[in-house]
C-alpha cells in the first residue's frame, strides 16, 4: 500500500528540496529505538552498565546527557531489560526527548502539562525539576490517564497532580497561574506513517487535520490562559501539516497581540527547518519563522516546535 497521494504532494510543499529524498525514505523504515535515564531513579553511567552487562550497547547522542539510540535489532531486548523494568530509564524517541528540555523547566516552578498520557514527557519535566515543585498533568482519555498515572508511579514522579479532564476546560479552573506549559497536542501523527504499517495511515484525511486543528486552538487558548504573565509555553506535534502547526500558533499571534512573543529555539536542534511563511495559499507572520521543524532521520522523528512567551 502506498502512502496517500495528498499527502505526498502536500508533504513536497512543506520539505525542503534538499531534504525530500531523506524525509521520503523515512517512511519505509522504523526509527532507531531510543531512550532517556530517567534521573530521579538512577544516572546515565550505571543505566549504561547494566545495559552492557545485559550484552546492549547503546549510543549517546550529541545534545542530552541522557539520551541514548541503541541497535534497531535491540528494540525488544531494551524495553524488556533491567533498568526498564526498574524505570530506570524510558523507552521514548529522540524527537520527544526535545520538549522538555525545550521548555526548561526549574526546579520548584509550577508546570502543566496539557495533554499529557502516557507521560514520557510529563517524567521528563519531573527529571528536569529534581521532583521539586508542582507539575499539574492532565488527560482526559479514561484508560491513557491510568496508564499515566501508573508510568508516573513507576518512574519515581512525586510531585504530579493528575486531573482526569479535557484540556481545553482547565484554563477556566485555574487561572493564569503556571511558571510553564507544555502542549503536547493530539494531532494527525503524520511521522508515525510507515509504508509497512497500512493501519498507520489509512484514515489520514484533509478532514482529520481540520478536526485536529479545531480541538488544537482550543486547547492552545487554555494552554495560554492558564499561562502567567512572563511565563513560557511550548507547543508541538508530531505532524507536519501545517494547518496543525503554524497556523495554530499564528491563530493565537492574531487573539493575543504583543502580549505573545515566539521565542528563537537553540542551535543544537538536530535536522530542523525553519516554520513556513505561507502554505496553500494561506501566509503565516513572519514571527513563525522562529518555530521549528524537526526533519525525520533513521533516528528522529518529526516533529513540530514553537515556543512562546507571555508579555508581562
Ligand atoms: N505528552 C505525551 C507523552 O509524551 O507521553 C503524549 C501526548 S499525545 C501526543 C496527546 C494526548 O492528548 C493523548 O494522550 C490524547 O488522549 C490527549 N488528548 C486528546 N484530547 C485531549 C483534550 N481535549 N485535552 C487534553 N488532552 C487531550
Amino acid at each position: 500500500m502506498e502512502l496517500p497521494a495528498e499527502f505526498i504532494q502536500r508533504l513536497h510543499e512543506i520539505v525542503r528540496e534538499a531534504d525530500w529524498e531523506q524525509v521520503l525514505e523515512s517512511f519505509q523504515f522504523p526509527r532507531q529505538p531510543a531512550f532517556r535515564v530517567n534521573t530521579l531513579r538512577s544516572a546515565p553511567n550505571e543505566v549504561l552498565s547494566q545495559l552492557a552487562a545485559e550484552g546492549l550497547q547503546a549510543q549517546p547522542v550529541s545534545w542530552s546527557e541522557t539520551a541514548f539510540t541503541v541497535a534497531m535489532a535491540d528494540r525488544e531486548r531494551l524495553t524488556h531489560s533491567g533498568p526498564a523494568n526498574r524505570g530506570e530509564l524510558y523507552v521514548q524517541s529522540l524527537s520527544s526527548q526535545l520538549a522538555a528540555l525545550l521548555l526548561e523547566p526549574q526546579p520548584g516552578e509550577q508546570i502543566l502539562d496539557l495533554a499529557a498520557a502516557p507521560g514520557g514527557k510529563s517524567s521528563h519535566l519531573a527529571a528536569l525539576m529534581q521532583n521539586q515543585g508542582w507539575l499539574s498533568v492532565v488527560e482526559p482519555i479514561r484508560d491513557r490517564f491510568f496508564r499515566l498515572q501508573a508510568n508516573l508511579k513507576r518512574l519515581g514522579v512525586s510531585i504530579a497532580h493528575t486531573y482526569l479532564t479535557d484540556g481545553r476546560t482547565v484554563a477556566r479552573k485555574t487561572g493564569p497561574r503556571f511558571d510553564r506549559v507544555l502542549l503536547d497536542a493530539p494531532c494527525s501523527a503524520e511521522s508515525r506513517f510507515q509504508l509497512g504499517q497500512p493501519e498507520s495511515f489509512q484514515f489520514w484525511s484533509p478532514r482529520k487535520i481540520r478536526e485536529s486543528a479545531r480541538k488544537q486552538f482550543g486547547l492552545i487558548r487554555s494552554a495560554w490562559g492558564a499561562l502567567r504573565p512572563g511565563g513560557r509555553l511550548l507547543y508541538c506535534t508530531c505532524t507536519f501539516a501545517p494547518e496543525e502547526n503554524e497556523a495554530i500558533v499564528a491563530g493565537l499571534l492574531e487573539e493575543q497581540g504583543a502580549a505573545a512573543e515566539v521565542l528563537e529555539l537553540p542551535e543544537w536542534l538536530p535536522h530542523s527547518q525553519v516554520g513556513l511563511g505561507k502554505f496553500a495559499g494561506t501566509e503565516f507572520p513572519a514571527a513563525c519563522e522562529r518555530t521549528r521543524r524537526i526533519l525525520p532521520t533513521n533516528a528522529h522523528d518529526a516533529f513540530y516546535f514553537a515556543l512562546l512567551e507571555k508579555k508581562a
